[in-house]
């Protein structure tokens, strides 16, 4: 079940050979706080579309003068959008991702059109290829800070193993990645679904889920190490 009854995010690290815990509780109210402004924060009819809704998140700090403040996150994009004003950006440079992104992903379109009006398998082949290599390309670009002061890409992280799609574009890593690169110490994280139910009706509006394990799992230890002596 996704719908843990667990109270706080866990998440083994290599590092350390243990597991590191960051509490949801104190950030219930945070996150409550933010679904009563979606409205007024985010153009939310979006989110009761086709494209269904999504997983937001928050993170509740301390400043390094100790001062409460909350991060907030959406995964993935919003309208197509990977950065908002107000919201942490992703993993990675936008420019980047755009300048590496868009020129292939106009060329796999292309192929793919050439492939429906034609027999010849290589064209799929040659498809096939470009969007893995883009995939590898994309996902050098991603860099994971975490509370010891290290950084990793995707690829360096999670080297010889699979990497599943989507994986750094979730709530979590962006915000703890966030918190790392700008002095700021997680207290507490909370993420909950909001928008149309998806399509496989495991995630339902208002409701607190802990990071998925399939994309956040693999990496959340390494975002979370450090994070008690920062
Ligand atoms: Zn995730
Ligand atoms: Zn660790």
């Amino acid at each position: 079940m996704l719908q843990h009854h667990s109270t706080a995010q866990e998440a083994y690290c290599t590092h350390c050979g243990s597991a590191h815990t960051l509490p949801r509780e104190p950030a219930i109210a945070a996150a409550k706080d933010l679904m009563a402004r979606m409205d007024l924060e985010l153009a939310t009819d979006t989110l009761y579309g086709d494209a269904r809704g999504k997983m937001f998140g928050v993170l509740v700090c301390r400043t390094p003068h100790g001062k409460l403040t909350t991060l907030k996150a959406f995964s993935g994009q919003f309208n197509g959008q990977w950065e908002l004003q107000g919201w942490v950006p992703p993993l990675f440079n936008v420019k980047d991702f755009h300048a590496l992104n868009d020129p292939v992903e106009k060329q796999i379109k292309a192929l793919g059109r050439e492939a429906e009006s034609s027999s010849d398998p290589s064209i799929l082949e040659k498809r096939r290829q470009l969007s893995r290599k883009l995939m590898k390309d994309i996902h050098a670009l991603y860099r994971l800070h975490n509370f010891r002061g290290q950084q990793s890409s995707l690829a360096e992280l999670l080297q010889g193993r699979g990497i599943a799609t989507g994986t750094g574009d979730c709530c979590a890593p962006k915000l703890l990645n966030f918190a790392a690169q700008n002095n700021l110490h997680p207290l507490a994280i909370a993420e909950f679904y909001w928008g149309k139910t998806n399509r496989s009706a495991t995630r339902h509006e208002g409701n607190f889920y802990l990071a998925c394990t399939d994309k956040c799992g693999p990496i959340l230890g390494f975002l979370l190490c450090g994070l008690e002596k920062s």
